[in-house]
């Protein structure tokens, strides 16, 4: 019997033996890989990824349930499993007596739903910070609302803040959708697997504090126009100017700008 999930550590079960496949296919399983997968729980994700990978790193919270991990996957000598809470914990430094599990190349899990903004923030950084430690790649199953806005194109409505800034640091890629009916006890949103591939160069931004605000700014309020939503940094007459010079639509809103066209007016918009 699995342990009764708990609440406040956003525990879902996953019982889909077809998402675990989908999820495993989607990381490419590599015999030399070290994957670092965040939320264990019962160890289902687990078991699928040690027979196929070098070294699997497990980050779990809840206590009760790294017990019982230790009693199911503990003789595993590919298996390293840390309790504590991932968005907390100092993984270099915690990992430097465990040569076999140090620098993980994969990130592969299930994670609870409600960090997941922290959970990509941890991994991936941000605009002004990108992070240090470079993932191969990185899979993810999150909900799909969540997903759709890490994949959304320019234009669309779940284009916006997030997946302009995800979308700097990482291409992402949307592999399928799990149902809710997947889980148990089943969540109240539906699912979907991503694919993350951190960029090792990033996009050339002059400076990234300014397009960190840019976004920031451009999409406080989706309805306006950009002109109007960036009016306290510069002045609407000349960002009219600079868009038309730009190729851009002056009366666009901040969701019609692309990946591109957001790198392009931060550069242009040096000293203002
Ligand atoms: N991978 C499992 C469980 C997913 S549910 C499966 O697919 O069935 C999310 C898991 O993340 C739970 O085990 C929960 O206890 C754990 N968790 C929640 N918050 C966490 C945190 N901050 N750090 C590490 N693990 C966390």
């Amino acid at each position: 019997m699995n342990p009764k999930p708990r609440k406040r550590f956003a525990q879902h079960w996953l019982k889909s033996e077809e998402a675990l496949d989908s999820i495993a296919e989607a990381a490419n399983l590599q015999k030399s890989d070290r994957v670092l997968e965040i939320g264990p729980g019962t160890g289902v994700l687990t078991s699928r990824l040690l027979p196929q990978v070098r070294a699997v790193v497990a980050v779990e919270i809840d206590r009760d349930l790294c017990k019982k991990l230790v009693k199911s996957l503990g003789k595993q000598e590919n298996f390293l499993l840390l309790q504590g809470d991932i968005l907390s914990l100092d993984l270099d430094s915690l990992l430097v007596p465990f040569p076999r599990f140090q620098a993980p190349n994969k990130v592969v899990a299930n994670i609870p739903y409600n960090i997941t903004g922290p959970i990509l923030e941890k991994l991936l950084g941000t605009i002004r910070e990108p992070s240090q430690t470079e993932y191969d790649l990185i899979v993810l199953l999150m909900q799909k609302e969540v997903a759709d806005r890490l994949v959304a194109e320019p234009g669309t409505k779940a284009f916006g803040a997030l997946s302009v800034r995800v979308q700097y640091l990482a291409t992402c890629e949307y592999i399928c959708c799990v149902p809710s009916k997947a889980f148990y006890p089943a969540p109240k949103v539906d699912s979907a697997v991503v694919r993350l591939i951190p960029r090792s160069v990033l996009p050339a931004v002059i400076n990234p504090n300014n397009l960190d605000i840019l976004v920031k700014l451009g999409f406080a309020n989706r309805r306006k126009m950009l002109k109007n939503n960036l009016k306290s940094i510069v002045e609407s007459d000349r960002l009219v100017q600079l868009l038309e010079k730009l190729n851009i639509n002056p009366q666009s809103r901040a969701e019609n700008l692309s990946l591109q066209d957001w790198i392009t007016l931060s550069n242009n918009l040096q000293g203002e």
